[in-house]
């Protein structure tokens, strides 16, 4: 598979659903057996912390989205729009958006990453294009000095890109849901509908940091999660 912008050969990572072109910055998808163009958004760093050396960019489809709860069964007295009346005032004046984690199909992380995401809704400085990838392999931090081994997360400064467009529309209703039971912990059922426009491809920038109890073991560099550093 090659570039049909610049015909360079494509990087295939195992399990990947998109394949990027680092020279154009590009990244297409096979969707019925021809590649559509996608191009990705890279969110510069925002953190007011110490960067780390080793930042990776995570991929992470992010959709407008609207939610119209119709029914809802919880003990509760709340109304039943009420979780996604705290997002959107979250994003206000901006709409909301809904975030899918496409660099891993771990439940956990896509629990954790996506609802950080929704939640916090981070004003993101986008720039089109991949950033570069290291010069070498990273190194794993090793014990030495009483540091504990990061493992590593199987790629470099950019992360694979694992769930296509359509898969993270499917997604996106396990990211709502997560965030409807985070609201209303002894939610039965809910009856509603989610649309979602505008599918973009961002590349967050993250540390991975085994030290790290939230998220998974990544800390976003944004900072709207800075508070979430020990
Ligand atoms: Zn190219």
């Amino acid at each position: 598979m090659v570039c049909s912008v610049c015909g360079q050969p494509l990087e295939v990572h195992p399990g990947a659903a998109l394949f990027p072109c680092r020279r154009c910055g590009l990244a297409f998808e096979a969707v019925d057996d021809r590649l559509v163009r996608v191009q990705p958004q890279t969110a510069a760093i925002t953190t007011e912390l110490a960067v780390p050396a080793e930042v990776r960019f995570l991929a992470v489809w992010r959709f407008l989205a609207s939610v119209e709860v119709s029914a809802k069964q919880c003990t509760s007295a709340s109304p039943p729009g009420a979780a996604w009346d705290q997002v959107r005032r979250a994003a206000a004046p901006e709409p909301p958006f809904l975030y899918v984690p496409a660099f891993s199909v771990s439940r956990v992380t896509v629990h954790q990453i996506g609802l950080g995401l929704v939640q916090a809704q981070p004003l993101l400085e986008l720039t089109a294009g991949i950033p570069p990838e290291w010069p070498a392999k990273p190194r794993l931090v090793g014990p030495e000095k009483g540091e504990t081994w990061a493992i590593d997360p199987g790629f470099g400064a950019v992360s694979p890109v694992l769930l296509g467009r359509t898969d993270a529309e499917t997604v996106a209703h396990f990211v709502y849901l997560a965030l409807e039971s985070r609201v209303t912990p002894e939610l039965r059922s809910i009856d509603y509908d989610l649309s979602l426009t505008g599918a973009e491809l961002v590349l967050l920038p993250a540390v991975y940091d085994t030290r790290h109890v939230r998220d998974s073991n990544w800390r976003l560099l944004l900072r709207e999660f800075d508070g979430l550093v020990a």
